[in-house]
């Protein structure tokens, strides 16, 4: 049977940390072997909100390089950069013809973006949308992993697909979200303070790229407080975060100890946040050597753009031709 096309894009805005890792890279390494997977850098993503492209370079071979440290293999998925593939801007174009203003801006994320830097309120903030429906329908991808939050911007793409097949012809699939139900961890900051994040809590946030001793600094930093006063009590979401955290790096006899002192009301953070930093700092560097390795070895990572660029644009230089046909604009 052919296999069902996967697509997911992480835009070069930072550092990835443990949220991006759990949340979203563990399942794309677990997808390789089960999907046909596309998987790319959304530099042009990053326009909209990050003008100054000094780092931007640097970001994207940075998330190539961690994303094959954590286990994304090159050879099973066509991992690429959003720019390498022009197909996607031309379906963009395409696609704008059938996005409505008015659709546009009631967007959730428009509305946050435009609070967020009123005084670059640019064409491709407000057409962010249709770019991401571009980058999905441009490989007839049916199954998109992402958040909560994006799930308005899959149900425009699902819109704008219908709108096209029926002005044109069927050319594109309805994509769905997906993820592997309950596995999809949310991962907050270390402060209590919403998730953890490339561009907010940055010191509250555990990066891949962070050395040991850093993250011992930001663990023993997190925040607790004087404990469960009975037996069994709920806990608070900042000290729930410390045992999901535990659950995901250490072994289940260290977590269930602490559950129980916890439950017991004899629990010591300091010796939980010791022990969560020690199991931490194992998890991350083997994660941060290989991702330093891959990012010192520009043939490696040139090789890796070249061969995603290229295993893309089999896909989507089909896709065009068929958008092309339907609609009418092609020549030679
Ligand atoms: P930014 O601050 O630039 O928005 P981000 O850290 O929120 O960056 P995104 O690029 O927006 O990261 O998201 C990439 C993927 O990581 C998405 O699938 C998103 O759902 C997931 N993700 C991001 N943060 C977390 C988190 N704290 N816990 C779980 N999943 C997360
Ligand atoms: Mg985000």
């Amino acid at each position: 049977m052919k296999k069902e096309v996967v697509l997911s894009g992480i835009r070069p805005t930072g550092f990835l940390h443990l949220g991006n890792y759990f949340g979203a890279m563990r399942n794309y390494v677990r997808m390789q072997d089960e999907y046909n997977c596309y998987f790319f850098v959304a530099d042009l993503h990053s326009l909209t909100t990050h003008p100054d492209t000094k780092e931007l370079r640097n970001s994207v071979m940075r998330v190539i390089a961690e994303n094959v440290a954590c286990g994304l293999d090159p050879e099973k998925v066509a991992l690429y950069v959003q720019s390498t593939v022009p197909e996607v801007s031309e379906l963009y174009l395409y696609l704008n013809m059938l996005a409505y203003k008015g659709e546009l801006e009631k967007t959730t994320t428009f509305k946050d973006k435009v609070r967020l830097q009123p005084d670059n309120v640019n064409a491709g903030l407000l057409t962010y949308p249709v770019l991401m429906a571009a980058d999905i329908l441009v490989h007839r991808a049916v199954k998109v992993p992402v958040g909560k939050d994006q799930e308005q911007h899959l149900e425009m793409t699902r819109n704008f697909a219908e709108r096209f097949n029926h002005r044109y012809g069927e050319v594109f699939p309805l994509p769905q979200a997906f993820n592997y139900g309950t596995s999809l961890a949310k991962i907050m900051s270390l402060d209590g303070n919403g998730k953890m994040s490339k561009s907010e809590n940055q010191m509250s946030t555990l990066y891949l790229a962070d050395d040991d001793d850093l993250i011992r600094k930001k663990i023993m930093k997190a925040k607790t407080d004087s404990g469960p006063t009975e037996p069994n009590a709920e806990k608070p979401d900042y000290i729930e975060n410390l045992f999901t955290l535990m659950g995901l790096v250490s072994s289940p006899d260290v977590l269930e100890k602490f559950n129980a002192d916890f439950n017991n009301c004899v629990i010591r953070y300091g010796d939980m946040k010791k022990q969560l930093a020690e199991d931490m700092a194992k998890f991350i560097h083997p994660i941060r050597e290989k991702a330093a390795a891959i990012q010192a070895d520009k043939n490696l990572l040139d090789k890796i753009i070249r061969d995603g660029a290229e295993k893309a644009r089999i896909n989507t230089n089909a896709t065009i031709k068929a958008v092309r046909d339907a609609i009418g604009v092609h020549y030679i």
